[in-house]
């Protein structure tokens, strides 16, 4: 029997200690003497529990989520049914590792992804533990498929941490600085940045058609793997028609059209992958994040005869596809039918795209552009009306709404954007109070 924590989280944001609080700066002192430095905290307050949208931390403050973990507990925290089917399925057990001997969730969690990734072709899934692990998965079935090695990525693009990935993601420093030597054959081509660029969506498709013909050759290209919004690389949505182009050229070119939608997926945009705004059908969809409402699993979905073109035992892996993490996703997937989360990620998107463009308004020259889909929005912060980057800004932001209890995270490539990713059950009320706090942050920084 599980009892809801619903009652003693509350669901109002309450800050009672300065913030960190006392307990937290202890345990963050002990953290200190043996948690590497390589990894960081964006906010050292430290949690004890949670419920939807608000996160408890070890001193009594009640902190208002508006990153769900990086886009990772869409259904909110400590839904009763993915409690629920969670501790009966560790009580059943924990497991056996599917490559050696198999149980069902495995193969539902494969029927969930064949009918909600788009396409009504015939597909097959893997099952893994990150997101980074699905990448790499989706990388080598597209090689081994194609028997061509060259993989095209983009400008701003985050695809991981593991070795392959980090050759796949962009930005240097922190991802990729003297963690040196990188996989070869992988090729980086433009973005479409609307906000930068000023080009349309097929304008900017050639532009990099034109590099992938002329640098690379249609014929050695395996795969082209794109993000349809890119999460860290700052929440970049393509000009409309971008997708589209590139996955028409990738269909005459016999390329692999590979989606990784593991930060856009999984009703964070509105719909079930954020493809499905443009019908767009990719012949691979990488899944993690939202996926399990907060256990690891990641899939790669595709095209049965690209998946299955694979040798016996050339995928896998001890812990892919875990029973508990199984279970999780197939109940973070009935919660978000349920509760129709996908209509309220919608919903919560046309909220925060209306205070935002307000604010736009307002504060003249601060926000520089305002964009995203559903519950994936953001806002890229500028120095007077121009183009440069405001990082500072963006920075001063955070530390606004972190002292007021709020959780909003910074990405992009130049660390001036700020992305809101809240708990697709926010509630209107819970909602509004962090855009009122964000407001505050914006028109203090505007005035200093
Ligand atoms: C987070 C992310 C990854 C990596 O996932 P991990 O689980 O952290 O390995 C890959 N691609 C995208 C688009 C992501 O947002």
């Amino acid at each position: 029997m599980v009892t809801s924590i619903e009652s003693v989280v509350g669901t109002e944001r309450r800050v009672v200690t300065e913030l960190p609080g006392p307990k937290s700066r202890e345990l963050h002192e002990r953290r200190r003497r043996v948690v590497s430095a390589g990894v960081t905290n964006g906010f050292t307050v430290y949690i004890e529990r949670a419920d939807g949208a608000i996160l408890e931390d070890i001193d009594g403050n009640r902190l208002l989520d508006l990153g769900s973990g990086i886009a990772v507990t869409s259904i909110g925290h400590a839904v009763p049914e993915l409690v629920e089917a969670v501790s009966a399925q560790v009580a059943n057990f924990t497991h056996t590792c599917f490559m050696v001997t198999p149980y069902e969730s495995y193969i539902e969690v494969c029927e969930e992804l064949a009918a909600l990734t788009p396409g009504d072709h015939e597909k097959t899934s893997a099952l893994f533990n990150s997101g980074a692990e699905a990448v790499e998965n989706a990388i080598k079935i597209a090689r081994h498929a194609t028997g061509r090695s060259a993989i095209i990525v983009f400008d701003h693009a985050y695809h991981g941490r593991t070795n392959l990935t980090m050759a796949l993601t962009a930005k240097n420093m922190p991802y990729k600085d003297g963690f040196g030597p990188f996989a070869p054959e992988i090729y980086r081509v433009p973005m479409s940045y609307p906000f930068r660029d000023g080009l349309s969506g097929p304008e900017a498709a050639a532009r990099a058609i034109q590099l992938m013909e002329t640098q690379v050759g249609a014929k050695n290209i395996a795969a082209v793997l794109i993000e349809p919004i890119q999460g860290e690389g700052g929440f970049i949505v393509p000009a409309d028609g971008f997708l589209p182009a590139l996955s028409q050229w990738t269909r005459e070119h016999g390329v692999v059209f590979i989606a990784d939608e593991i930060q856009s997926g999984f009703g964070r945009t509105g719909s079930w992958f954020a493809v499905d705004h443009e019908g767009v059908v990719p012949d691979m969809v990488t899944t993690a994040k939202g996926l399990a409402g907060g256990m690891p699993l990641a899939g790669v979905t595709g095209r049965a005869e690209l998946m299955n073109s694979v040798h016996e035992g050339g995928l896998g892996g001890t812990y892919g596809g875990n029973p508990v993490a199984a279970v999780a996703a197939l109940a973070s997937i009935r919660t978000m039918r349920e509760r129709n989360l996908l209509a309220r990620a919608t919903h919560i998107g046309d909220i925060i795209e209306t205070r935002l463009r307000a604010l736009q308004q307002e504060l003249g020259g601060l926000i520089g552009d305002v964009r995203g889909r559903g519950a994936m929005m953001a806002f890229e912060l500028v120095v007077d009306g121009s183009k440069e980057p405001n990082a500072a800004a963006a920075k001063a932001i955070v530390n606004y709404c972190n002292n007021e209890g709020v959780i909003a995270l910074v990405c992009g490539t130049y660390g001036n954007v700020i992305r809101l990713l809240p708990p697709l059950v926010i509630t209107d009320e819970q909602l509004n109070d962090g855009l009122d706090v964000i407001t505050r942050a914006l028109r203090s920084v505007a005035s200093n």
